[in-house]
Parts: structure tokens; C-alpha cells; sequence
């Protein structure tokens, strides 16, 4: 009798969304960055990301300016 064991790499240890602690856009901890020139921001739809990274995110977006994380249309929380 053969007995095969299949290799699982676990597919379920990459988190992609719902991560509050890493910016979605440079995957850099929140709390890793270096120099103190680097607020945070957040969108409506509740997504955090440093305030370079969206900043230059929207810049290359050619029509509709969206979260990279949930692909709702982007808007500075207030
Ligand atoms: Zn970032
Ligand atoms: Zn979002």
C-alpha cells in the first residue's frame, strides 16, 4: 500500500486585507518607519496607508482614484 503525502504550502498565511498594521501599498509595518516625516491616512472605507504611499498611488491612477485594498472609489477620511 503507497501512501502519498501532498505538500500543502499554506496558502492562508499571506494576509491580504483587513490588516491594520501594514500599509496595503509597501507592505511595510505602520510601526517600522523610519523618520517621523511619514503621517499616516485613512479612507472612507476605513483603510490606512502611509500618507506618501496613497499619495503616490492616486497620482498613477489614470481615471477613477480607488483603494488599493477594496477598490471602492477613494476619499480622504475627514
Ligand atoms: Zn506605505
Ligand atoms: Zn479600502
Amino acid at each position: 500500500m503507497k501512501v502519498k503525502i501532498k505538500c500543502w504550502n499554506g496558502v492562508a498565511t499571506w494576509l491580504w486585507v483587513a490588516n491594520d498594521e501594514n500599509c496595503g501599498i509597501c507592505r511595510m509595518a505602520f510601526s517600522k518607519v523610519p523618520g517621523d516625516d511619514c503621517p499616516l491616512v485613512w479612507g472612507q472605507c476605513s483603510h490606512c496607508f502611509h500618507m506618501h504611499c496613497i499619495l503616490k498611488w492616486l497620482h498613477a491612477q489614470q481615471v477613477q482614484q480607488h483603494c488599493p485594498m477594496c477598490r471602492q472609489e477613494w476619499k480622504f477620511k475627514e
